[in-house]
């Protein structure tokens, strides 16, 4: 019997270990069960808590809207509270965008995306176009579906035989892949094995291609280089392929605009959209289509055939509303944008250490390569677990950090990604970035002894 083992947990790698016990948030910050305060730079599991933790008001919104209907027939109806929320959901999307349906999880969300992608190239008679291209080091949900269109090899591991039913490409991954290239050429680079990827895989039979804007937990915050989607958007209008945009991590606020892809002057066709769409207050996630894609279901008079039971939900609309209100109310895409660059600043002061490769990151979706050898980017041995390392160190010192790892080969490589809520101050930066310096003095310390 192991004694430790909490059914919560279950899915945890230490099940021997003592997890401490949440008891409240405010803020950016979390209060266990003895009162030790913990620093949230990583937004829940991760880029979730966008508002930060323990706002009240939330509850009264869910209060009161639970106190006037949870759950609704929708085959018969619909509400006040749930179309307004679409509609303002729709308003909050780039232009051109005009329908929103919701579900609960981001993997909910890109699977029903890749779906409406598909049924859209149905509707239009293109009915071999079935095929749906991804990137390497990208996470796009824990359902097989996903998981297939997803790029993590360790994730994908165990499910080996129900896979490789889609081609996948390169990230857009310059610090690992375009050494000695210049941005132009790196992304001409990428965009030629685009183009190949479709050559060889029947370009009628390709239905969609789907990224995350700036790649997250998969590979720790990397950004594409600055003409990369437009050059993608250009190659998927000429084969007669969509765009989605998957902005589970990325979306509402997270990198200083409404969705992360208009950081990169691009218009996708479909959008799947998690985490901070409630703020982590309620189970919500979305998918947006632009006018593109909707009308052609409006004119086929065809409805979406997907479906979910909690699909549309009343108490989802409720917080969804309120965040979007708050987001505006509150500025938080100016505080972004302001304290992203300060956080990246004080980032960047790591980079004197040996083991920090590169920092990256767009706003505060921010992330550390970690490195046995800055020179080579030799990557640490799995054995010396160093996300972990520095991770359970931060704890310590009371900063939550979120370690990843695969990011060379999908075995090896280390990085920590860094996302702390919309809502950061100046002071809570400067704890986060302070906390950083010592963890990381201290591996490089302990290193020493056994590189
Ligand atoms: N897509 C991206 C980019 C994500 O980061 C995640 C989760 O981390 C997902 C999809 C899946 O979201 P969920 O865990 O809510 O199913």
């Amino acid at each position: 019997m192991i004694k430790n083992l909490l059914h919560s947990i279950i899915v945890c790698p230490d099940w021997t270990k003592n997890y401490p016990k949440i008891e409240y948030g405010k803020g950016v910050y979390l209060y266990d069960n003895v009162g030790k305060r913990y620093l949230d730079a990583s937004s829940g599991s991760a880029a979730v808590s966008n508002l930060g933790h323990g706002l009240t008001e939330i509850g009264d919104v869910i209060n009161e809207q639970v106190r006037k209907a949870t759950i609704l027939p929708t085959h018969t109806f619909s509400s006040e509270i749930v179309e307004t929320y679409l509609e303002k959901l729709v308003s909050f999307s780039p232009k051109g965008f005009k329908r929103a349906w919701t579900c609960m999880s981001g993997t909910e969300a890109v699977e029903n995306s890749l779906k409406a992608a598909l049924q859209y190239q149905q509707l239009i008679g293109q009915n071999k176009r079935h095929k749906i291209i991804s990137r390497w080091f990208s996470y796009h949900g824990n359902s097989i579906f996903t998981l297939d269109v997803g790029g993590m090899k360790y994730r994908r591991g165990m499910y080996e035989k129900w896979l490789h039913n889609f081609p996948h490409i390169s990230p857009a991954y310059k610090y690992r892949y375009g050494e000695g290239m210049t941005d132009g050429e790196y992304t001409d680079w990428c965009i030629k094995e685009f183009i190949q990827c479709i050559e060889s895989n029947d370009p009628d039979t390709i239905a969609a291609f789907i990224a995350e804007p700036v790649v997250g937990a998969a590979l720790g915050a990397v950004p594409p280089p600055k003409d990369y989607f437009k050059k993608i958007r250009k190659i998927c209008d000429n084969y007669g392929i969509l765009l989605i945009s998957d902005e589970v991590m990325t979306g509402f606020g997270r990198l200083g605009t409404p969705f992360g892809i208009e950081k990169f002057g691009v218009t996708p066709d479909i959008i799947a959209s998690g985490k901070g769409i409630s703020g982590g207050y309620f189970p919500l996630s979305a998918i947006l289509l632009h006018e593109r894609i909707a009308n052609t279901f409006e004119e086929n008079q065809s409805s979406f055939k997907g479906g979910h039971t909690f699909a549309c939900n009343p108490v989802g609309a409720a917080v969804g509303n309120f965040v979007i209100d708050y987001i505006k109310d509150n500025n938080l895409l100016k505080n972004v944008n302001n304290m992203g660059i300060c956080l990246k600043q004080q980032l960047k002061e790591l980079e004197k250490f040996e083991l920090v490769g590169d920092v990256r990151g767009e706003g505060l979706l921010l992330g550390i390569e970690l490195v046995k050898d800055k020179y080579t980017k030799q990557p640490f041995p799995i054995e010396n677990d160093i996300g972990q390392r520095i991770f359970n160190d931060a704890l310590k010192h009371g900063v939550i950090l979120y370690p990843g790892k695969g990011s060379v080969d999908g075995v090896l490589g280390n990085h920590i990604l860094i996302c702390p809520p919309l809502t950061v101050n100046k002071s809570e930066i400067l704890e986060i970035a302070g906390t950083l310096q010592l963890v990381i003095k201290n591996a490089e310390e302990a290193m020493s002894i056994s590189y």
